[in-house]
């Protein structure tokens, strides 16, 4: 059994009306219950407000992969829980960095870069390359997919060179950006997934959650 920790700020949800209707169980518990479609996979779910953002030195030694979500209450988010949660990830735990978490603390001291990215909030579509036909996240995909309504994300894109690069994701702007970008840090390996903005569905979306399945795998 592979033991998945999906970890959400969960700020928007308790906070915006529309957010809460489009996620009633969360961003984590959306993900959550596909994971747990998965027989080989041991899903457990924590939010920033739990006691240690629920992220205790205990809970971190039972969890293989960490699906992590985060966007704006950061400044709330403890430093000695990020270097906690950092050293986990250098003594092997998997880490999945899920959309605006590329501007988290976390992510930031794992890559030494701001993870600033550009932005538009438009509902656009947007079309998602597989740049790494073969490799494990992309099992199960068709060589791109679509996502009716979400974010535009755009390069730059400030990230160190991906150990391997295995999306680039197009949208109707002209603009793209890699959004599908594999790392590792120590003996934890880390993967980078732009899809999934708070206001739009895009974790109900099947290849979506595919990817982390299999990010998580
Ligand atoms: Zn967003």
């Amino acid at each position: 059994m592979i033991r998945v920790l999906v970890w959400n700020e969960n700020r928007h949800e308790q906070t915006s009306e529309h957010i809460a209707r489009v996620y009633p169980e969360g961003i984590h518990g959306a993900i959550a219950s596909y994971l747990r479609q998965s027989p080989d996979l041991q899903v457990s779910t924590a939010t920033q407000d739990e006691p240690e953002h629920g992220l205790t030195e205990a809970r971190l030694a039972e969890t293989d992969v960490l699906v992590y979500w985060c966007h704006i209450a950061q400044a709330d988010f403890s430093d000695e829980i990020v270097a906690r949660v950092h050293q986990r990830i250098l003594s092997g735990m998997g880490a999945v960095f899920l959309h605006s978490a590329c501007v988290g603390k976390l992510f930031g001291k794992l890559m030494g870069t701001t993870g600033q990215i550009k932005w538009r909030e438009a509902g656009e579509k947007s079309r998602v390359w597989v740049v790494a036909p073969g490799h494990r996240i992309v099992e199960g995909l068709p060589e791109y997919f679509e996502i009716e309504h979400e974010e535009m994300y755009g390069e730059p894109f400030d990230i160190p060179a991906p150990d391997e690069l295995v999306f680039i994701s197009w949208f109707p702007g002209g603009e793209v950006c890699r959004s599908g970008c594999c790392y590792t840090r120590g003996q934890g390996k880390i993967f980078y997934f732009q899809p999934g903005h708070e206001t739009y569905p895009v974790y109900y979306h099947e290849q979506v959650l595919r990817v982390i399945a299999n990010a998580a795998h």
